[in-house]
């Protein structure tokens, strides 16, 4: 039987708030039923991308205070959540910006693995990965609720529900260990230590050292230093060089895989049953959310989808997208991509179908969907 995943279309002809986006998210957590999800005083965390200095697109604070005055209507206690992505500290300040506080939400605002960012528990993981290391705030709940943008992804095509479960609930840097031992890192760093550093590509621009979350990166004359051990395989230098000259020891369906795996290590702290997703596709644009800026989308905005099925839910969202018209002053329009097509795929030649191919194969859930429009 395929996954029941629940649609809320973006697009609005009459002028009430119960047919607005917002009055139907509000129906729709109504109506499914999310006592059988969480239980009445239950800490609930609402896992989500706050963003990053630069970037614009994620998700509105809106939708984030209906899913919480969702979540307290069955007297539970939701907080939102993410890992640490910057210093934690640094971070709060982002939410803050983006609009995510205590007074917009309803709710705390709570870094999962702490304000120094090494509070987790190592986790059984997959073949590649090994462990992985999940922020405390998500091993210890008892349940979750997932929140995600659905954007490209320079690595992985897609960044969706899997990718917002696999690299946002492991911690960059364990207490006490390296990234090698459990860090988000293994994730991009699987077939070496060390990214590479091309010098001849290398025009000494800049941009890296100043991407960098941690200042690990230094340039002194022609020579490019990288602190080893303060540098936690996060790869967004090696993302944003404009030249190529920066190469991350990973293949894309490595990276891809182990999306699912580490998702697949955060979901086995749960007992079945107790994580709902909701995938929101509004400003669908090419890059992850971590990226300092934000582009134009490339296909209108689709609407919200929501499911107790991460790998339904993401080809749910790619199905949307494929359906979709891709928009003119977008990359979509520069790449001359045509409607129908794999938009994310094609815009990042990665593709966006492996890791919910993984993630299926791993028994995470059913590509199989039926949408329920509302
Ligand atoms: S971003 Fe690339 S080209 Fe610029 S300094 Fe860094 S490695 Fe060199
Ligand atoms: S991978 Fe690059 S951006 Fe990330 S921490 Fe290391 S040096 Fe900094």
């Amino acid at each position: 039987m395929p996954s029941k995943v629940y649609f809320i279309g973006a697009q609005v002809d009459r002028f009430d708030y119960q047919y607005s986006v917002e009055g139907r998210l509000e129906h729709i957590l109504e109506k499914i039923d999310l006592k059988k999800y969480y239980s009445k005083d239950e800490l609930v965390p609402i896992k989500m991308h706050l963003g990053n200095p630069g970037a614009h697109h994620t998700i509105r604070p809106n939708f984030v205070r209906v899913v919480i005055d969702q979540l307290k209507r069955i007297k539970t206690k939701p907080f939102v959540t993410d890992s640490v992505r910057l210093k934690a500290y640094e971070y709060l300040e982002v939410a803050n910006r983006m609009g995510y506080n205590p007074m917009s939400l309803g709710a705390p605002l709570v870094i999962a693995d702490g304000i120094f960012g090494f509070d987790s528990i190592k986790v059984k993981a997959g073949k590649l990965l090994k462990e992985v290391s999940v922020p405390t705030a998500i091993y210890d709940a008892s349940s979750m609720m997932v929140l995600s943008h659905v954007k490209g992804h320079i690595d992985s095509g897609l960044g969706g529900a899997i990718k917002n479960l696999a690299m946002g609930c492991v911690t960059a840097m364990p207490r006490g260990c390296d990234w090698r031992e459990g860090g988000r890192g293994k994730m991009h760093f699987q077939l070496d230590d060390l990214m590479s550093w091309n010098k001849d590509l290398c025009t000494f621009c800049g941009i890296c050292v100043r991407t960098c979350p941690l200042d690990a990166i230094s340039i002194k004359g022609k020579a490019f230093l990288v602190d080893e051990k303060s540098c936690w395989r996060c790869g967004r230098c090696v993302r944003v060089c404009p030249e190529g000259a920066l190469t991350v020891p990973s293949s894309m369906e490595n990276f891809s895989v182990s999306l699912a795996e580490a998702a697949k290590a955060v979901l086995s702290t749960f007992k079945p049953g107790k994580v709902f997703y909701i995938n929101f596709l509004f400003d669908i644009q090419p890059e992850c959310d971590c990226m300092a800026m934000s582009d134009t989308p490339v296909v209108q905005d689709q609407g919200i989808l929501l499911s107790d099925d991460m790998v339904a839910i993401d080809q749910a969202s790619l199905g949307l997208i494929a359906q979709a018209q891709p928009l003119p002053q977008s990359k979509a329009e520069g790449l001359k991509i045509k409607k129908g097509s794999d938009v994310l795929t094609m815009l990042h030649g990665k593709d966006s179908k492996t890791q919910i191919e993984a993630a299926e194969k791993m028994g995470l859930g059913k590509s199989d969907y039926k949408l329920v429009e509302i």
